[in-house]
């Protein structure tokens, strides 16, 4: 994180209260967790947000953002997070900077726990995003926000004119590669195998790109750069022969992880580790909603993650209302 926001964020933090009991707990603190709880907090509700190991969620990683609506000359990822955390804090929800490690929806009221307290909830909202794998290449971490990315839609209007490098062989990796054939000179496909685990529509569409080069059986062996990507080392998965392509940025697209392994066995998610929506926002557990990336494996945008938490604070209100009625 950026040393001047996590201070920032740290001289700006509420001291932890001691209740323990809430109307609501909201766990991560991405567009979606922050959103949400703007909506609890505004309806009266006493909400308490975990703002987890990365608060501020993906966001925190970026550089410029120019899509999110709002900021006409664009905005630094870290700097709209701290404005989402800031408008949170002043909704009146309490903000704690720990990582949550255990939950038991089984039993109302919900328990959330912490590595040292034990807390109680009428409704959950799980906001805990989902985090782009790796390929583990040198440099990959040092150039992330430089050239590295995650994000074709986020991040490729940065490089017209340029080579670019993507890299997986399934739907994401076609996908972002025919997206960036907008901006891009050429696009290079790096995949590990010979043959593409794309659905074959999306194959056929990347396959009579024009710009679009296909690297068969390599891997990425090293990122290099200055003070940004200007090269990317290529290793053949047979020969182990390398080879450098000199490109201005590399997208990584070969899957995203949800963060749920803390839900597994506590509601009901997909084949994929997603969690599974039943109604709107809702869970397979009455009172457990959710919000974000960690079930929204289609647009995984800083807006779209936003408005699935709008509309979790928004069930949780109603939820609340009709409960207490009961
Ligand atoms: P995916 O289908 O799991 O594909 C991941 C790709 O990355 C695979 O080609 C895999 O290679 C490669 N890969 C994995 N680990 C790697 C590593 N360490 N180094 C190098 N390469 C690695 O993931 P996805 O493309 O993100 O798609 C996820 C799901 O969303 C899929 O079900 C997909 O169909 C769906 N989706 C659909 C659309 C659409 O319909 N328009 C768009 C996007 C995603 P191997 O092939 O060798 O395993």
């Amino acid at each position: 994180m950026n040393g001047s926001v996590q201070a920032q964020i740290k001289e700006e933090a509420k001291p932890v209260e001691k209740k323990r009991r809430f109307e609501v707990i909201i766990i991560g603190s991405g567009p979606a967790g922050y959103t949400a709880a703007i909506y609890t907090a505004r309806a009266k509700r006493d909400t308490l947000i975990f703002s987890g190991i990365l608060p501020g969620g993906q966001l925190m990683l970026t550089t410029e953002v120019e899509n999110y609506p709002g900021f006409s000359d664009g905005i630094f990822g870290p700097e709209l997070m701290t404005i989402m955390r800031k408008q949170t804090e002043r909704m009146g929800a309490t903000v704690v900077d720990d990582e949550v490690v255990n939950v038991d929806f089984k039993h109302k009221p919900f328990k959330v726990l912490t590595p040292s307290e034990e807390y109680e909830a009428e409704a959950v909202i799980i906001c805990t995003g989902a985090n782009p794998r790796k390929i583990g290449a040198k440099g990959e971490h040092e150039f992330g926000g430089k050239g590295v990315s995650y994000c074709a839609t986020c991040d490729g209007p940065f490089f017209r004119n340029q080579e670019i490098v993507v890299t997986g062989g399934g739907d994401t990796a076609m996908e972002e590669a025919i997206f960036l054939t907008k901006f891009g000179k050429n696009i290079h496909v790096v995949h590990r195998r010979d043959q593409l685990r794309a659905s074959k529509v999306m194959q056929e569409r990347a396959f009579e790109n024009p710009k679009i080069r296909f690297h068969w059986n390599k891997v990425i062996d090293e990122i290099k750069g200055a003070d940004k990507v200007n090269q990317v080392i290529i290793k053949d998965m047979v020969t182990n022969e390398r080879k450098a392509l000199d490109v201005g940025a590399i997208f990584v697209a070969i899957g995203h992880e949800p963060n749920t392994k803390l839900f597994k066995g506590q509601v009901e998610l997909d084949d994929q580790g997603y969690i599974k929506l039943r109604e709107n926002t809702k869970t397979s557990v009455e009172g457990v909603f959710a919000a974000g990336d960690v079930h929204d494996h289609r647009y995984r945008q800083a807006v779209t993650a936003a408005g699935f938490g709008c509309m979790a604070g928004i069930d949780v209100d109603k939820y609340l209302s009709e409960n207490k009625k009961k």
